[in-house]
């Protein structure tokens, strides 16, 4: 312990943009900081920790700068089950998130999102609403700035932050004024001890700390939602949305038209037609961020402007181009089953579907009747391509498999007709031919840009 000026020691695990940010903002707070990273640290965060006059080390973990912590920051990234973690545990020095460090540095209100899918989108829509009708509203935790960062910059009224179970993993205070679920499905399941139990835990930590004075959002018609919630009474007023049935207290669909209700008195918010955002997966979105809008007294115009304006966000149904009528349509985030599920109801066209990639255990069953209905062939993109092959070979006729991005977007030239959608929603991770999602969707662009 470095303790004879009572300064405390800070040990940042993970040198990316939480760990990077964490360091920075640590630095500021007169803490005495050493940054390690047991990969190799990318050149942008080297100059940013040298920079900044931070001790690091990368391709390492050296115990003796790291286990004479009086608190460490572990970056996201980062399982429990690494010896470096389990080490720190075992010698009880405290293992903290960023969010939960960087919080304790902010007087801000904190909008925090998470959900199996739509973080990305209902944060971008939250900050872009609420950024419409008031002052001093940033967006960081997995988009942007890392929140350690932003609170650092110190420019904000109100956060929103998109926050994964990683980030929630090592919440204790962390207290969001305005939580959003989007909604829960398994995933990441190799970090929760293959249980998706623990994983919806993790998602919960988010409302672990709220009172009667904070909001909590979630999707009323989510079934997993549903039955942790009737284990776990929410302490905060509860605001969920549905598409199914009208709420007393919430937001739901009316006549075509998104409505919220509270006090006992019903708004109608905006028509489903306007959304910018298409696909009854966004109208949740928009619902959510709708409502959180409401919540924090933004006017319904300004919403409704909002929504309709909204330019979407890359790799999420992103409509690319139309060629010979036939429209490209860029989702390659949708990384699992529900993703796709959503894309796929999303098309009203027959479509010609790329997916693959590296399969996380997909059951696809739960596709079946959307392909059955609208997809006239699959293209499959992934090394190993065999559960998608057999999965799908008695629902579609023509399954063709490839390996590169340029002969499935030719391929899908060739087998597109007038009307048609190709899209791309591959429902696995991309790391076995692409370096990450972005540069699959990029390759499929460029792909398209060229025909
Ligand atoms: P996340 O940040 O949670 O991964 P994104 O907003 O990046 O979520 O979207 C990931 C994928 O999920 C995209 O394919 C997108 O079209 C789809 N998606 C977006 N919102 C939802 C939702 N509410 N439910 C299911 N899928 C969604």
């Amino acid at each position: 312990m470095n303790n004879q000026n009572n300064i405390q020691r800070l040990v940042v695990l993970g040198a990316g943009e939480s760990g990077v940010g964490t360091a920075l903002l640590a630095k500021a707070k007169g803490y005495d900081v050493f940054v390690s990273d047991f990969g190799k640290i990318t050149d942008k965060y080297t100059s940013i920790l040298a920079e900044a006059g931070l001790a690091f080390e990368e391709e390492q973990h050296t115990e003796a700068l790291i286990l004479n912590a009086d608190v460490v920051v572990k970056s996201p990234g980062i399982p429990d089950a690494v010896p470096i973690v389990k080490k720190i545990v075992s010698k009880r020095i405290p293992v903290i998130s960023e969010i939960e460090f960087a919080v304790k540095y902010t007087k801000a209100s904190v909008v925090g999102i998470t959900g199996s899918n739509g973080k990305t989108t209902t944060t971008m829509l939250t900050g872009h609403v609420l950024s419409s009708g008031m002052e001093g509203v940033t967006m960081a935790g997995n988009i942007g700035d890392s929140f350690a960062k932003a609170v650092l910059d110190d420019q904000t009224n109100t956060f929103v932050l998109e926050l994964s179970s990683f980030q929630l993993d090592g919440v204790e205070d962390f207290c969001p004024k305005i939580a959003i679920l989007t909604n829960l499905s398994p995933d990441h399941l190799d970090r929760y001890e293959y249980s998706y139990d623990k994983y919806i835990a993790a998602k919960f930590r988010l409302i672990k700390n709220q009172t009667h004075n904070d909001y909590f959002i979630y999707d009323a018609d989510d079934k997993d939602i549903q039955n942790y919630l009737k284990k776990h009474k929410p302490k905060a007023q509860c605001f969920p949305f549905s598409l199914e049935k009208e709420l007393e207290q919430g937001v739901f669909i009316k006549n075509n038209h998104i409505v919220i209700s509270m006090n006992n008195e019903q708004d109608i918010i905006i028509s489903e037609s306007s959304l910018s955002l298409k696909g009854r997966h966004n109208t949740k979105n928009a619902m959510a961020a709708a409502m959180s809008a409401r919540l924090i007294g933004i006017r319904k115009q300004t919403i409704r402007e909002s929504l309709t304006n909204f330019q979407g966000v890359e790799h999420r149904l992103e409509m690319v181009l139309k060629i010979n009528n036939v429209q490209y349509i860029n989702d390659s985030k949708a990384t699992n089953v529900n993703a796709t599920y959503f894309a796929l109801e999303a098309v009203k066209t027959p479509v010609v579907w790329i997916v693959g990639g590296v399969d996380k255990g997909n059951d696809y069953s739960e596709l079946y009747k959307l392909v059955n209905e609208k997809v006239k062939a699959i293209i499959c993109l992934g090394v190993d391509n065999s559960r998608i092959v057999a999965s799908f070979e008695n629902c579609v006729d023509t399954i063709v498999e490839t390996q590169s991005m340029q002969e499935a977007v030719k391929i899908a030239y060739a087998l597109g007709e007038r009307n048609d959608t190709v899209l791309l929603s591959p429902c696995c991770a991309s790391f076995d031919l692409f370096k990450n999602y972005e540069d699959r969707g990029d390759q499929f662009k460029t792909a398209v840009h060229k025909l």
